[in-house]
């Protein structure tokens, strides 16, 4: 490992996570990875990442939650499945990085280089719980008062040039369903889904 690799001579393994990533479904196969690298090659990403999505997997197996589940790599995946298509163990890497950001969140992981994609997922997840269904102006108005509260004046014109072409509404509609879609963010809040 070159990345972070101070961080892992520091941490204590737990094997304890080897089996809760195993419990996630698909999420056995992880100890069938092969190593190949083929998912770190095929990522968008991967050159940003602390780790690549290879390491990821290996720190897994080896039980470096606190690596894995506080690193920059599970939340700079944009989940296009290009490494779940090209892995020859047929293993569903982007759904597994996408319960470890799970994980991370009900766990309280914070790296501070993560606060803005963990801050988008967050209030994406809050405006779907109010209405049933996703807002961007809320969602945008609410991210850039977390992250960037100046930097939301600068993206004020953007947002008159999309509201005048019609590709943003100023007020939110209620789903008529937002009472299943609540259930199902619980289902999957408490791990289940
Ligand atoms: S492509 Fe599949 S088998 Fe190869 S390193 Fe990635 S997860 Fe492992
Ligand atoms: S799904 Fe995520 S990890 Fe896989 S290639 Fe795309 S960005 Fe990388």
């Amino acid at each position: 490992m070159e990345a972070g690799s101070d961080v892992i001579w520091k941490t204590t393994p737990d094997l304890g996570f080897l089996d809760e990533v195993m419990a996630i479904p698909g999420g056995e196969d992880v100890i069938t990875c092969i190593q190949c690298g083929n998912c770190s090659g095929s990522c968008p990403t991967s050159r940003d990442m602390d780790y690549s999505p290879r390491q990821v997997f290996a720190l897994t197996r080896a039980g470096y939650r606190d690596v894995v589940l506080g690193s920059k790599a599970i939340w700079l995946c944009c989940s296009c499945y290009n490494c779940t298509a090209r892995c020859p163990k047929e293993i569903k890497i982007t759904d597994i990085l996408y319960k470890m950001k799970q994980l991370a969140m009900r766990y309280g992981y914070k790296n501070p280089e993560t606060k803005k994609a963990r801050t988008l997922a967050k209030e994406f997840t809050d405006t779907v719980r109010k209405y049933g269904r996703n807002h961007e102006m809320t969602l945008l108005r609410n991210y850039m008062l977390k992250t960037d509260p100046f930097g939301a004046v600068g993206q004020a014109p953007l947002g008159m040039r999309l509201f005048s072409k019609g590709r943003l509404s100023l007020f939110p509609k209620k789903n008529k369903g937002v009472k299943e879609v609540r259930k199902i963010l619980d289902h999957i809040e408490k791990g289940r889904g």
